[in-house]
């Protein structure tokens, strides 16, 4: 419990940096430097106005200097971190398993909040999430079991795991990909970007190859029924681009964070 909490604790700070990533990475801005300035009047942020969370109450939920208000998704994404990466170290541990799922819930509150911001999957953490998803999967592999298909049993356990999540990375986004271009075939507009594809990467070298597909249903549900709501309320023609990262990332959230947690609810 008190390692959770600690967990939660830093998840806090990771949010706080994700926070800049999602502002200036689609921007094409260094996340490293300058340090954080309001965007508004461009002043640098002190320190004791940059605490997690304690800072957006006690400014008032405004800029110091020129008293622009602070979006709420600055302290939305710091809670929803530390939440995030309590829960991964509450159920898994302070293990390296608790550690997989704490990198791929930072991964995945980034890309929801730029895709839904910006439209932009930054390959920073598409990419790079997808080369961490592999590399992690060396120490702690996806629980697919699928490599015993392609590869001699004897074969160490680290060789199993990467190419679990090899398989079930470029699978999955191959499969995404494929649809994407008879989408666009078909219907002659894009339907998905690349930076869907490349996310996709990310959830099956993190996930596997099954729950990876399973988050690809789920998210085409959620932006099925995003979409049938947007032209019920709007009564317009549907024009609006859906943020089907935003979707992929709840779904790939859901899945691995709570995954096992519904699956024993569901069989009772
Ligand atoms: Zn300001």
């Amino acid at each position: 419990m008190l390692e959770a909490l600690a967990a939660g604790l830093f998840g806090l700070l990771i949010g706080s940096f994700l926070n800049v990533c999602i502002f200036r990475l689609p921007r094409d801005l260094s996340v490293v430097a300058p340090r954080s300035f309001c965007p508004g009047c461009e002043k640098t942020v002190s320190w004791y106005d940059n605490i997690p969370l304690l800072s957006y109450f006690l400014l008032g939920r405004r800029c110091r200097y020129c008293r622009e208000p602070i979006p709420w998704r600055y302290p939305a994404v710091e809670l929803i971190t530390g939440l995030l990466f309590f829960w991964c170290v509450y159920s898994k541990g302070w293990n390296v398993w608790g550690l997989k799922l704490c990198v791929l819930a930072a991964i995945m509150v980034d890309l929801i909040f730029t895709d839904l911001e910006e439209r932009i999957l930054p390959d920073e953490f598409t990419l790079g999430g997808a080369a961490a998803g592999v590399a992690l999967a060396a120490f702690a592999p996806p629980s697919s079991n699928l490599s015993i298909f392609f590869l001699p049993a004897q074969w160490p356990a680290w060789i199993h795991g990467v190419f679990e999540a090899l398989f079930g990375a470029l699978v999955s986004a191959g499969l995404l990909w494929v649809v994407g271009a008879v989408y666009q075939h078909v219907r002659g507009r894009e339907g998905l970007g690349l930076g869907d594809v490349k996310m996709l990467l990310t959830i099956g070298a993190f996930l596997g190859l099954p729950a990876a597909l399973l988050a690809i249903f789920a998210s085409s549900m959620f932006g099925a029924i995003a979409g049938m709501a947007y032209i019920w309320f709007s009564k317009e023609e549907f024009t609006y681009e859906l943020p089907f990262g935003t979707f992929l990332g709840l779904a790939a959230v859901v899945g691995g964070l709570f995954g096992d947690q519904i699956l024993g609810w569901w069989l009772g």
